[in-house]
């Protein structure tokens, strides 16, 4: 058995925190930020995901709206749906639910939204001005980390960072955010060679890859921080479904900080979101 050390960096506390300014600023506009999100069909993640974001809006003072749509929606109605939100002044977020429909263009969908209204920072204008150092609507996951590890007082400039993972919605933006914030970044994926000595490297290391327990001690730098975002359905000895996340348990006797999986990485998420919708209502021209 390996004793555990690592500081654990709970997601509930910080996600509470980030609210209590969301909700803060939200008094402070002349009108609740207004929210809308867009979903076709019933996936039952996604279907959850919406719930959850809805729910949460409204307890910090945000209005909300979920338009569920049916799976068969086309894409031109369903860009007509984007392009009458943009024109709404009274609606400052928008959101449409990932994955899409296979019949449906996520890219096409996604480069509809009116950057000004993109919440979830997926808008090639918004992913430009992060690369280039203005970030203004950050992908909610990544955002939601530097919160997190500010919360927590855990240093990023100068750290050596290495993220394991490069996807549009968490490697790559949580890798300008943390050059952005000085740190020295190096993004891993599938095709690294040796990862272990990448991830070694590192005083603060990311996952985000969707493979249950891929990081093993070994591959830990001692009392290095470990943000583990996976989350993996996985059978367990009791043949029932359990969330775990990229990071083996294991690791905890090694790092200095790390995230759980659940209750890490996720309250932070959706937390973020609604702080987007929040600086999307404060950049837009008063009603
Ligand atoms: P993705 O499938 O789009 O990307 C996975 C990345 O991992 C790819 O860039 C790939 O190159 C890399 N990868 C795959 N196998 C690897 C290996 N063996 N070694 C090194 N790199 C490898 O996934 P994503 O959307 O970035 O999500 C990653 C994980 O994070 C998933 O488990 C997902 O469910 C989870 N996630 C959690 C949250 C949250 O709020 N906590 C949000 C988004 C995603």
């Amino acid at each position: 058995m390996t004793a555990t050390t690592a500081r654990v960096l709970a997601g509930p506390p910080a996600a509470e925190a980030l609210l209590a300014s969301v909700a803060a600023r939200a008094a402070r506009l002349p009108t609740p930020p207004t929210l809308v999100m867009v979903r076709l069909g019933d996936d039952p993640a996604s279907v959850s995901y919406v719930r959850g974001k809805d729910r949460k809006a409204r307890e910090v003072g945000l209005r909300s709206t979920v338009h569920a749509l049916p799976a068969e929606t086309s894409q031109a109605e369903l860009l007509a749906l984007i392009a009458e939100l943009n024109a709404d002044e009274s609606v400052n977020g928008i959101l449409v639910q990932l994955p899409l429909p296979p019949h449906v263009n996520e890219e096409a969908v996604l480069h509809a939204i009116d950057p000004r209204k993109d919440v979830d920072g997926f808008h090639p204008v918004n992913v430009g001005e992060l690369w280039a150092g203005r970030p203004t609507l950050t992908p909610c996951t990544p955002a939601g980390i530097m919160f997190l590890l500010s919360h927590y007082g855990l240093p990023v400039a100068r750290q050596r960072a290495v993220i394991v993972g490069r996807s549009h919605i968490v490697g790559r933006p949580m890798a300008a955010l943390l050059l952005n914030a000085d740190a020295t970044v190096t993004v891993a994926h599938s095709r690294t060679v040796d990862l272990a000595a990448v991830t070694r490297e590192a005083d603060l290391l990311v996952a985000a890859v969707g493979r249950p327990h891929l990081i093993t001690p070994d591959m830990v730098k001692p009392g290095a921080t470990v943000i583990d975002v996976g989350i993996n359905r996985v059978l367990g000895p009791d043949r029932r479904a359990h969330l775990t996340g990229d990071v083996h348990p294991d690791v905890a006797g090694v790092a200095g900080a790390l995230t759980p999986v659940p209750g890490g990485v996720g309250p932070m998420t959706i937390a973020q979101l609604l702080a987007n919708t929040v600086t999307a209502a404060e950049r837009q021209p008063t009603r």
